[in-house]
């Protein structure tokens, strides 16, 4: 009789895969080819600057827009996301930029909101305060969050606690994967240094992690995978191992493009280019 467990030597499966992922708008080519892997306590990085492809990526993953071309695997298995829900249900939790946060409620109603408990049943159900109150402290406090007071109203949050709050939420509710939407990008050194460590502690807790940035010192941090995008196309697709922080920078900061700039502005400043002497 043949096994069906896999072999210890054989590579762990994909917890989402995407392979030769194309992305069309119209006419306009946003993805194409794209190929990403993201494992079980691994950090993926997307790199690109702006126009890049990264929201359309993170929409495709989130279950937003649908793929026109390649495959998107889930755990091994084809799949076609209908819409975010269906990708919540799949495991897959996004923490966009812009959090979904109503800013005057506490941090206790933010953490559970869409998915409060309740107590009580028929005219007597009503708000499980005090379980809510106490989960979310217990679960931000398991992340390493300790929070001053969870009733205090989450707009009264710095940015970066507001992103740690929403990374502790995902792990939380069971999320597998974790696609964060550039946590870092309105954040100063010590703040964004903060949410990389929650980050970390999401992949500890054995999640995939999406990364999007736009910054390869954050990436080059904690991500274990890079996958750079110029113009909806794949630039480059790398392991930790197998990238420096500078080269990661350099192929960020346009490679070979900034080389070509870099002569072209030696040869403009150089002594043929000034003015002619007699
Ligand atoms: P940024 O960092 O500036 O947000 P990005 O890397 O997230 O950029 P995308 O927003 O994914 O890039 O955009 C990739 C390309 O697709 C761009 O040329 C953009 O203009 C185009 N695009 C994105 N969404 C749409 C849309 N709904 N309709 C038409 N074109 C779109």
């Amino acid at each position: 009789m043949t096994s069906t467990h896999p072999s210890p030597d054989a590579p762990a499966r994909a917890l989402v895969e995407l392979d030769d992922v194309s992305k069309f708008y119209g006419s306009i080519k946003a993805l194409e080819h794209v190929s990403l892997e993201v494992h079980a306590g691994e950090i993926t990085c997307v790199l690109g600057d702006n126009g890049a492809g990264k929201s359309t990526l993170i929409k495709i993953i989130a279950g937003l827009h649908r793929h026109d071309g390649g495959t998107f695997l889930i755990d091994g298995e084809e799949t076609t996301l209908a819409n975010p829900r269906d990708a919540l249900d799949r495991g897959i939790a996004t923490v966009y930029q812009d959090l979904a946060v109503v800013p005057l409620m506490p941090v206790w109603r933010n953490f559970f909101l869409g998915s409060e408990p309740t107590k009580g049943t028929g005219p007597f159900k009503r708000l499980d305060v005090r379980l809510m109150r106490e989960t979310s402290r217990a679960a931000l406090l398991r992340m390493g969050i300790d929070l001053r007071d969870v009733d205090q109203p989450i707009g009264t949050l710095s940015g970066g606690e507001r992103q740690c709050v929403a990374i502790a939420r995902a792990v939380h509710f069971g999320a597998k994967v974790l696609v964060l939407d550039e946590p870092t990008a309105a954040l100063g050194v010590k703040q964004s240094g903060v949410v990389l460590k929650y980050v970390a502690a999401a992949r500890d807790a054995g999640l995939g992690v999406v990364l999007i940035t736009h910054n390869p010192h954050h990436a080059h941090l904690v991500g274990d995978r890079f996958v750079l995008l110029k113009r909806g196309v794949m630039s480059g697709s790398h392991t930790k191992d197998s990238i420096t922080l500078d080269e990661l920078t350099r192929q960020m900061a346009g490679g070979s493009e900034l080389d070509e700039l870099s002569h072209e502005l030696e040869r403009a400043t150089g002594p043929e280019s000034g003015p002619a002497q007699d």
